[in-house]
């Protein structure tokens, strides 16, 4: 069972907890198939789709069951030293809440927060092969600009990788709702569109739920992935829930959304917005060290690459070793 890094909101409740499956060969093929045509989004709720098993909202601790004692068993001694290491494990959790219809489930992980959607996609994965869990990088010295490798060398028997086992899983406190305020530093103006100029709305706040799934395909869907800073735009517009307090609709989106992003001026403002929906998740910074000037600095991991290289490599065996059947192991189901 996975605690989600920030829990998935389905009517008046919060689910807070998956079990996952690995994935079969046919949501492999398939899931590949909808990467290629670089739809990554629709890709991922796809890939869940097919390897989420059950939901729940909440975990509880299983009962110990009472020891049957059975007199006639043979020597007490030799029992008892069997039964010491099972009393340390600790007591079995059980989800409670469960919902586990394909076809609901089917339906939820497009609601799942983004970061916990990219957080289950990359355990799923994982676990098809969890000691190839080594993620590659090239990472750029801030200071000096030189390139620094991270890798796996088997001639010199160096590993400079990072580890997906080794990186932390940030969940979203209890008491947090799914809610992000933000105060704007400077106002937001929007002033009609001729010659008088005036003032139509000025806006100095507004709050967002976390951008789910679905949010980023309707967006992607919208803008297309090109332009990486009018999808961030886009994914805000469709999780925005209010502006000055007060709520706004599909309508009012149609009309202010996309100029509202675009009209916020102080860049520093989204750069805290962006900061604050990064806060939960698989913890990607890393601290890299510059062989040549010595400057240590925090990289960021791309786990996402991780989730498509892994993707392409276990789903047809080595990726330019093809052959027929090559892919499908016989123990495999
Ligand atoms: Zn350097």
């Amino acid at each position: 069972m996975i605690k989600l890094v920030i829990p998935l909101t389905a009517g008046n409740s919060e689910y807070k907890y998956a079990d996952i499956k690995k994935p079969t060969s046919g949501v492999l093929a398939d899931t590949r198939e909808i990467a290629q045509q670089g739809l990554g989004f629709q890709c991922i709720k796809h890939f869940l789709g097919g390897c989420t098993t059950a939901f729940y909202t909440d975990v509880q601790e299983e009962r110990p069951k009472p020891v049957e004692v059975n007199p006639t068993d043979e020597d007490p001694v030799e029992k008892k030293t069997e039964e010491t290491p099972k009393e340390k494990e600790p007591p079995k959790k059980i989800g409670v809440g469960i919902i586990d219809d394909p076809k609901n489930i089917r339906l939820m992980v497009g609601d799942l927060p983004y970061q916990t959607a990219e957080q289950l996609a990359i355990e799923i994965v994982n676990q098809i092969s969890p000691e190839n869990d080594g993620i590659e990088g090239l990472y750029q010295c801030p200071r000096c600009n030189n390139q620094l490798l991270c890798a796996e060398d088997i001639e010199r028997d160096i590993d400079t990788r990072d580890f997906l086992r080794t990186m932390k899983r940030i969940c979203r406190p209890d008491e947090e709702d799914n809610f992000i305020n933000m105060t704007l530093s400077e106002s937001v103006e929007i002033r009609t569109d001729d010659a008088r100029n005036e003032l139509e709305e000025e806006f100095k706040s507004f709050r967002l739920r976390y951008p789910t799934l679905n949010d980023c395909i309707k967006a992607e869907e919208l803008v297309g992935r090109k332009n990486t800073g009018k999808l961030q735009h886009s994914i805000y517009k469709q999780a925005l829930v209010s502006v000055n307090g007060q709520p706004v609709d599909r309508k009012w989106k149609g009309i202010y959304g996309d100029m509202f992003f675009r009209t916020i001026k102080d860049p520093m403002d989204l750069v805290k917005l962006s900061k604050k929906l990064d806060k939960y998740g698989i913890e990607r910074d890393r601290e890299k060290r510059c062989p040549k000037c010595e400057k240590v600095w925090k990289a960021q991991v791309d786990i996402t690459g991780f989730f498509y290289t892994a993707l392409e490599e276990r789903s047809s065996g080595k990726a330019g070793n093809f052959h027929l059947g090559s892919g499908y192991s016989r123990q495999s189901s």
